[in-house]
Formats: structure tokens, C-alpha cells, sequence
């Protein structure tokens, strides 16, 4: 035995320190969590029972059930019952709560009841970050990412998956009625109680028909034509990998490119990012406090009216076009290859012709200006350009705003890179904080404040990465 690190006799009599603060080191992390909180307003930023009531049975102090959710989410703890078991036995969470051990009920409904307030304090660490000049490059990533509800896939029914499983339904009642049928010819090749579970069979398929008969009636009234059985806000989302998709929700986030803070961050059931932008960069740019703001987005953000809105704003955004046309797919010139002169207001084709403006359209809601060249007909190589008569090219009238962005953006080739490293280990890091089932609320509400509280987890490591402990407990004391 003396080759190993002995242990302690169970039996020995030891002189633990009295003072619980003592096995609390000055560097540890809760105390962050215990100062940060102790220095919010807790009544103006809207918590149920931060006056006490005047009777009745004193209740726990919000600050008190917020702390303990704050630690929780740093520590991986997210659920009320595993964290009530944690106030017990745990020495930080003991001394963050000065032995306070709240039952998992109550911790819960602090949560749900809370909500909105939750959500302020998330940005009340932003502002805190803000005031200690974390965000002076005022450059972020905007980027979002498919979480999973409490939703199982096959708990969620689109009219595509609806049908499918409709289709499959009805092949097995016509196996099971053929199996019946069989045994009716010639009784002797199948049992009798055989015959009684395919009878059985039968009626629980043709109960399920029914059942989905119903939601399909019920699917039609909904906006979307979707239906999620098990939390109704939650929607079937695609994902970046082909073929495969998740039922949940669609979180956005603005990451600032200097530290990797969270500056905004917004939960939507939307499939797509393609009307996100503008949102996104407006509450960043309130967060962060400057109306000078470059947002860098993927492709999934590319749409003309949200960088519109984006430039009127004063936000710099920079978002790769996907160039999908159909032209560049059969092998003929892109909208590229034609040059647009805007004093004349007409293009110049590949083939050095004018394709000048003949007339306005709205398409989609949009203004739509239209050009093409009379020389087409006669063209050497209108084979690479068109298989009609003319070659028509179509302007939206604020394309000019695209152009100038495309044109900062090749003057900034690093942008992809930057966008990349900012954005995505983000996900990445929540994700695997979360584990294999991410959200554990249901309703787009409940999930708003759960993620409230990852990001805040998640900032608050890294203001302490950035920092350290102690001065950042003193820069939040300040
Ligand atoms: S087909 Fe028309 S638009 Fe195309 S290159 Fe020829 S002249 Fe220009």
C-alpha cells in the first residue's frame, strides 16, 4: 500500500474549517456568479418576489434561484430536478446559497415564471461586457443553427410526411387484408391465432389512419401546414448536411470577432436565415451601443431586401451571393458577364453589345427593371447566351446596394475565414454543453429563456477567460 496515494480513515476525527467560505477559493467562479447577481436591480429588470410579501410564507429570493440557475448552466446542470439534489450536496452551490436548498418545483417555475426577466439579465452581461470596451471593433459574425426540441421526429407531421406515412399505412392494411383472405381460401396454411392477430392488426392500422386523417384536418389551418405534437412551436428544420434535418428551432446569434462574446442572440422557429439579417444586426448594433457596425454573414443570408435594410441602418453587412443561376448551370454567360454602366443605365453584353432599359416590372413585391439588347437575333454567339430571341436581364431597383457589397466584400478576402472562427465553434461549444437532447422546455417562450441562460453561461466563461476571476469580479463591482 505504500506505493499509493492513501486516503483518509472514515472514522478519523478531522477539524473541517468552520467558515464555509473557506472552501471557496478567492479565483473560484461562483463567486463571479454571486457578484454579478448581487449587483443587479432584480425588481426593474422584472423578477416575480423581488419586494417580499407582506404575508404568507416567505418565499425564496429571486437572486437566490437565479444564482442557482446561472451556476447550473455553467456546470452543465440544466435541470431543476438534478440541481435540487445539488443544492444538498454540492459545497459551491451550499455556500452560493448559504445553504438554501429550494425543491426542484420551485427552482422550475422560477424559470418559467421568469422568463423575460431571464432574458434581461443575458443583456445586462452584454452591457457589463460593453462598458469594459470587450466590443471596440464593433465586427461580428452573424450565424445561425438548427437546435433540437423536445420533439421527436415522428411526433412532427408535414403534409410530405403525412401522406408518406398514409401511403405506408395503406400497404399494410392491404398485406394484412391479403394475409385475410388467404386464410379464408384455405384455412388449414394459416392459425387460427394467427387470423385473430392479423384481425387485430387491422383495426389498430386503421385506427392510425384515422388518427392521422385528423391531424391532416388540423394541419390545415395552421399557417405553415405543420403540425408538432409534443411541443407545438417546434418545427421540421433542415440542416447543413444533406438529407438530414432536426425538429426545433432555429437559433441566431451575433458573435463579436474580437473576443468570441455573444452580443445578440435571437431563437425563431423559421427554417431559414434568409430574413434574419437586418433583425440580427439592429439589436446588435442597440447592444453593442455604435451605429458603426460590419456583419459578416454566410449565404444563407443573402437577400436583397434584409442588406437594404441593413445599409439604411448604416450596418456594413458582407454576405456571399450563391451563384445557383440557371444560365451557369447550362453552361451559358452569368449575370456576371454583363456589365453595368449606371450613368447610361444599360448593360454591356459579352459580346460588346448595349443591352439598354425597356421597361419596369414587380415581381415578388419587387421593382423589377428589365434590359436586353437588339442585336441578340444577330449575335455569333447567342448560343452561349440564350436559347430565346433576346437575352433579358433583369435589375432589382436597389441593386446598386448589392454591388457596392459585393465590391467591399472582395476588398476584404479575409472575411470567410473570420466569419468561420467567430461564429461556428460557438454552436459548437452550446451544443456540446447541452448534450444530445438540446432543449429541455417546450414552447418558443420557455426555449428563449433556456437559451438565455446558455449564452449567458457561456459569456460569462469567457469575460473569466478574458479577465480572470478576481479582476472581473472587481470590473462587475465597479
Ligand atoms: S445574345 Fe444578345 S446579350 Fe447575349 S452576347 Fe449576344 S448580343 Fe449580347
Amino acid at each position: 500500500m505504500k506505493r499509493y496515494v492513501v486516503g483518509q480513515d472514515r472514522s478519523q476525527s478531522t477539524l473541517f474549517p468552520e467558515v464555509l467560505d473557506d472552501y471557496i477559493a478567492e479565483d473560484n467562479p461562483v463567486r463571479v456568479v454571486d457578484v454579478f447577481v448581487d449587483e443587479l436591480d432584480l425588481k426593474d429588470l422584472g423578477f416575480e418576489g423581488a419586494e417580499p410579501e407582506v404575508t404568507g410564507r416567505p418565499a425564496y429570493h429571486p437572486g437566490t434561484l437565479l444564482k442557482i440557475y446561472i451556476y447550473g448552466y455553467l456546470n452543465r446542470i440544466q435541470s431543476s430536478r438534478r440541481l435540487e439534489r445539488e443544492t444538498q450536496r454540492n459545497v459551491e452551490l451550499i455556500w452560493l446559497t448559504g445553504r438554501l436548498a429550494p425543491d426542484f418545483k420551485t427552482i422550475a417555475d422560477f424559470r418559467r415564471d421568469n422568463g423575460k426577466a431571464i432574458r434581461r439579465v443575458c443583456r445586462e452581461f452584454v452591457v457589463l461586457c460593453r462598458s469594459l470596451n470587450l466590443f471596440s471593433d464593433a465586427l461580428v459574425a452573424i450565424d445561425g443553427s438548427k437546435f433540437k426540441a423536445v420533439n421527436g421526429r415522428d411526433r412532427n407531421f408535414t403534409k410530405h410526411k403525412l401522406k408518406a406515412r398514409m401511403q405506408q399505412l395503406e400497404e399494410s392494411i392491404a398485406r394484412y387484408l391479403a394475409d385475410l383472405d388467404r386464410a379464408d381460401r384455405d384455412p388449414s396454411t394459416v392459425t387460427e391465432a394467427r387470423v385473430e392477430h392479423l384481425k387485430e392488426k387491422v383495426e389498430t392500422v386503421r385506427a392510425q389512419m384515422q388518427r392521422l386523417k385528423h391531424l391532416g384536418e388540423q394541419m390545415s389551418q395552421t399557417p405553415d401546414e405543420q403540425i408538432s405534437l409534443t411541443d407545438p412551436d417546434a418545427r421540421s428544420m433542415a440542416t447543413s448536411a444533406r438529407g438530414s434535418g432536426v425538429v426545433g428551432y432555429n437559433v441566431q446569434t451575433a458573435v463579436d470577432a474580437k473576443h468570441h462574446l455573444v452580443v445578440t442572440h435571437e431563437v425563431t422557429n423559421q427554417g431559414t436565415d434568409r430574413a434574419q439579417l437586418a433583425s440580427m444586426g439592429k439589436q446588435t448594433q442597440a447592444a453593442i451601443g455604435t451605429e458603426k457596425l460590419t456583419a459578416l454573414a454566410d449565404r444563407g443570408y443573402y437577400a436583397g431586401p434584409e442588406i437594404l435594410k441593413c445599409e439604411q441602418a448604416g450596418i456594413n453587412a458582407l454576405v456571399p451571393k450563391s451563384h445557383t443561376s440557371n444560365n451557369l448551370a447550362k453552361g451559358q454567360f452569368d449575370k456576371r458577364d454583363f456589365r453595368y454602366n449606371a450613368a447610361a443605365d444599360e448593360y454591356r453584353c459579352p459580346a460588346g453589345q448595349r443591352a439598354i432599359w425597356r421597361f419596369k416590372t414587380i415581381e415578388n413585391g419587387q421593382t423589377i427593371h428589365k434590359y436586353w439588347s437588339s442585336a441578340c437575333p444577330r449575335c455569333p454567339i447567342k448560343a452561349q447566351c440564350t436559347t430565346g430571341d433576346y437575352r433579358r436581364i433583369a435589375r432589382w431597383e436597389h441593386e446598386a446596394v448589392l454591388e457596392a457589397m459585393q465590391s467591399r466584400l472582395e476588398k476584404m478576402p479575409e472575411a470567410a475565414r473570420i466569419r468561420r472562427q467567430t461564429a461556428e465553434h460557438v454552436f459548437g461549444t452550446l451544443k456540446s454543453w447541452m448534450g444530445s437532447t438540446h432543449f429541455l422546455m417546450k414552447r418558443l417562450p420557455n426555449v428563449r429563456t433556456e437559451m438565455s441562460l446558455h449564452v449567458l453561461a457561456y459569456n460569462l466563461k469567457r469575460a473569466m477567460q478574458i479577465f480572470g476571476v478576481v479582476p472581473l469580479i472587481k470590473a462587475i463591482q465597479a
